[in-house]
């Protein structure tokens, strides 16, 4: 089902509607802002898992 509202606050989604590409799938969001959000999340998610799987190394 398509969702009429943006990914990052709820937002109803205008003319003005942004798609992002995050992590191999496309989201709508309502503003630059909100895509910018999307993808600053993104960002830390991976540096969290590669920090964990870097972690799970130095454990032998
Ligand atoms: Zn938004």
């Amino acid at each position: 089902m398509k969702t009429d509202t943006c990914a990052v606050c709820d937002c109803p989604l205008d003319h003005a509607r942004k798609s992002v590409r995050i992590g191999g799938r496309t989201v709508e969001v309502c503003c630059d802002e909100c895509a910018q959000t999307l993808r600053d999340a993104e960002i830390a998610t991976r540096a969290a898992a590669a920090e964990a799987t870097a972690a799970k190394h130095a454990e032998g």
